[in-house]
């Protein structure tokens, strides 16, 4: 088997006395699309959010492509990573959110340029060359020169997804990209992953309620429960015949 991509080992995180996970562990295939699903709470997105180094944790180990995220190697020893570090592994990981989170005084050409030329030194016309192929990509190079505040909540999650991938992941984060938008705008969001799924070798992790899309979009479908992978399998085996009660009770609830 191939190296894992993303290698997460017995991570604990607490926000004050709660303890959100509790020495979770996962390795994550190169290439592999997964689904991470279950209750609210349950602490989905803080994983998402500690790979994107938007939370720190409070023990275990992380490796992505081989290397530690929170620690760096010196001579033999593993210290904590300067942010120095943490600044370089972050541009291995791109991540969409539930509400954009686009610059609004930027124009979208802007939004997508403005990442590669800031920690890449990528130049202008270069950046701005790659940008109109991936607004392209995500439909939207027609309204390059746009803003933000002129675009429907679709539009703008197409723009932020174009944006997460102007640094060039290996990995792309989704947290619940479409649960923000109006029922009419999903479906085209969902067709810009579905096409990204299909045509790129990124790997891909999406916390989601849209169980339909789950099935079709994972390899592999994560259920967890309270910071706990619960049960995990392929698509069919979970949404056809999960084992676990909790997962029975919360797909009941939710299909
Ligand atoms: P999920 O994505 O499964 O809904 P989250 O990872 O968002 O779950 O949250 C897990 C728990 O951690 C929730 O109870 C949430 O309220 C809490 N939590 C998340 N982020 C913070 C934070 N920054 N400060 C305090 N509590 C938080």
């Amino acid at each position: 088997m191939s190296q894992p991509i993303i290698k997460i080992d017995g991570i604990t995180k607490s926000f004050g006395s709660f303890k959100v996970l509790d020495g979770l562990s996962l390795e994550v295939k190169p290439a592999e699309k997964l689904a991470l699903i279950g209750p609210s709470g349950s602490g989905k997105t803080t994983i998402l959010r500690i790979l994107m180094t938007l939370e720190s944790i409070d023990g275990g180990h992380i490796q992505i492509d081989g290397e530690h995220l929170y620690h760096m190697e010196r001579n033999g020893q593993l210290l904590p990573a300067d942010e120095r570090h943490l600044a370089r592994m972050r541009q291995k990981i791109g991540m969409v959110f539930q509400l954009f989170n686009l610059f609004p005084h930027k124009s979208v050409i802007e939004n997508v340029t403005l990442a590669p030329m800031l920690t890449k030194g990528v130049k202008k016309a270069d950046a701005e060359k790659r940008a109109m192929e991936l607004l392209d990509m995500v439909g939207m190079a027609d309204k390059a020169k746009s803003m933000p505040a002129q675009l429907s909540g679709g539009q703008k999650q197409r723009v932020a997804i174009a944006r997460a991938l102007a640094l060039s992941p290996k990995i792309m984060l989704f947290d619940e990209v479409t649960s923000a938008l109006d029922p009419e705008l999903v479906e085209e969001v969902l067709n810009v992953m579905r096409k990204l799924a299909a045509e790129t070798d990124m790997t891909m992790l999406l916390v989601t309620h849209e169980m339909g899309f789950a099935h079709d979009f994972a390899d592999r479908v994560l259920f967890f429960d309270r910071g706990k992978i619960v049960e995990e399998g392929k698509p069919d085996d979970i949404f056809r015949h999960p084992k676990q009660e909790r997962t029975q009770a919360f797909l009941r609830k939710i299909i």
